[in-house]
């Protein structure tokens, strides 16, 4: 059983599992030590060591769950989240200030690979793409389900092979809140849209453009900069040059280059800082839109944008205790030294 809690300080949910009978706290921390000294269960071959799969691209012909496959798909083993407990209740506690929703929500998981490859830069092109668009098809299957909000995709790679399996895979994990982070970006970006009538993100795009100082890559549909502040150092990220507020919108067309971009990214971040662990991002619009007198310009002033933050050096006491963030090197000195990776 789990419950999502929203913080009545900061505004931010939490998930936190809630069921009894466990001996250790090691056992909340852990839920994969069962696949310690197994084979890697996302490889080709052990299909039986996952959940049945609920989407996949392979081989024509070929079945649910056997091993012709490219890309497969299936929820994870021990989901903190379920579709079938969907419980909303305000003002919990005895001075009404806690808001929760049992654990209502979808986790899935996204294998890119029957390959063992363990860095997001060794995918082939063509295989990138098609992680691309499951992210797609995955994101626009989920909409359908009108208790969800928001679908967040996102990766972890290089991190302890008991917290994240090593073998390259997305996750995305469908909401029924907008987490706190992307709301930020869409109040912000709805507050300029309506003081300027343009969109924030566009905007930024344009200044790039105009120092260059700060872009890593660019091409004729995407630019991949250091943001002006990031939070960490070498974090870049990826923008569509042309305004398109949903990622399952902008033509299939586009998926060739934006893999390549990705690929590079990852090749010259992982070369650069000697393999550290990356977290990719995917911020795109929520899915209920638009919301009457809400949301209601979010086509207009929200830009689709995957962030790629690499962790260099963990994140210490001034990050957490301050929301402050200290980035050695510079955005301008970072975007140089990634540029010139070859
Ligand atoms: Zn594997
Ligand atoms: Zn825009
Ligand atoms: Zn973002």
């Amino acid at each position: 059983m789990s419950e999502l809690r929203r913080d009545p300080i900061t505004g931010r949910w939490i998930i936190t599992r809630t069921m009894t009978g466990i001996d250790t706290p090691s056992e909340f921390f852990h839920p994969r030590k069962m696949f310690e000294g197994i084979e890697c269960p996302f490889c080709k071959g052990n299909e039986n060591l996952t959940e049945p799969e609920i989407f996949a691209f392979r081989k024509e012909g070929s079945k649910p769950d056997d091993r012709n496959w490219a890309i497969r798909v299936f929820r994870d083993k021990y989901p903190i989240l379920h579709t079938d407990s969907g419980i909303k209740k305000k003002g919990v506690g005895d001075a009404f200030l806690y808001d929760m929703i049992n654990g209502f929500g979808v986790h899935e998981i996204i294998v890119e690979t029957s390959k063992h490859i363990t860095n997001f830069a060794e995918l082939d092109i063509d295989q990138m793409k098609m992680v691309l668009m499951t992210y797609r098809i995955r994101l626009n299957k989920l909409r359908g389900d009108k208790r969800l909000k928001y679908g967040l995709v996102y990766r972890n790679q290089g991190y302890d092979p008991v917290v994240s399996l090593p073998h390259s895979h997305s996750q995305i994990i469908a909401l029924p809140v907008v987490p706190k982070s992307v709301k930020e970006e869409l109040v912000t970006s709805r507050n300029y849209f309506r003081e300027k009538q343009r969109c924030l993100f566009c905007d930024i795009i344009k200044e790039e453009r105009g120092y260059a100082a700060r872009i890593v890559d660019e091409g004729d549909n995407f630019i991949a900069v250091i943001p002006y502040a990031p939070r960490f150092a070498f974090e870049t990220h990826i923008y569509p040059l042309k305004h398109q507020s949903d990622f399952t919108k902008f033509p299939d067309s586009d998926l060739d280059e934006l893999s390549k971009m990705i690929k590079n990214i990852f090749y010259k971040i992982t070369k650069l800082l000697n393999n550290p662990p990356i977290n990719l991002v995917l911020h795109t619009s929520p899915f209920k839109i638009p919301e009457e007198d809400y949301w209601d310009t979010i086509v207009q002033d929200y830009h689709w944008h995957i962030e790629i933050m690499p962790h260099a050096v963990p994140e210490r006491g001034f990050e957490f205790g301050a929301d402050f963030f200290i980035t050695p090197p510079s955005p301008e000195i970072s975007a140089k030294f990634l540029r010139e990776v070859s």
